[in-house]
């Protein structure tokens, strides 16, 4: 049985942008392997520094999207969590959760928060 897990948006994110670290402090070392190759070095060094000022933009990116979230109470686990958009899943359970009466008790799905769904769903009525 394979059932999708929709893990929740912002932790999502969050996990991203903390591998964008890891692979660039990963290129820098081996930049620093390959010393003997200077131009080899250089280029590692500058593609692990880019990495890295990349996250640095992904973790604004996240604390910009954290001023949109809606706390709530998760009603699964009672714990608060934070969610995105019209439709996610909860921080420490992943109860997929939704803000919106008329997809209560709907497959959860993340086109729900494309504006192209939204538009039609407009037009449908
Ligand atoms: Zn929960």
């Amino acid at each position: 049985m394979s059932q999708l897990v929709y893990s929740n948006k912002i932790n999502k994110i969050r996990t991203f942008a903390l591998s964008l670290v890891f692979i660039g402090i990963g290129i820098m070392y081996i930049g620093l392997l390959a010393r003997k190759i200077p131009w080899l070095m250089f280029t590692l060094f500058i593609l692990g520094v880019l990495f890295v000022i990349l996250s640095t933009v992904v973790y604004f990116w996240i604390g910009m999207l954290s001023t949109k979230t809606i706390s709530i109470i998760c009603p699964n686990c009672e714990k608060p969590t934070k969610m995105l958009g019209r439709v996610d899943a909860c921080m420490h359970c992943d109860q997929p959760l939704t803000m919106d009466k008329e997809l209560e008790g709907k497959e959860f799905d993340e086109k729900y928060n494309s504006r192209k769904y939204k538009r039609e769903e407009q037009s449908h009525k």
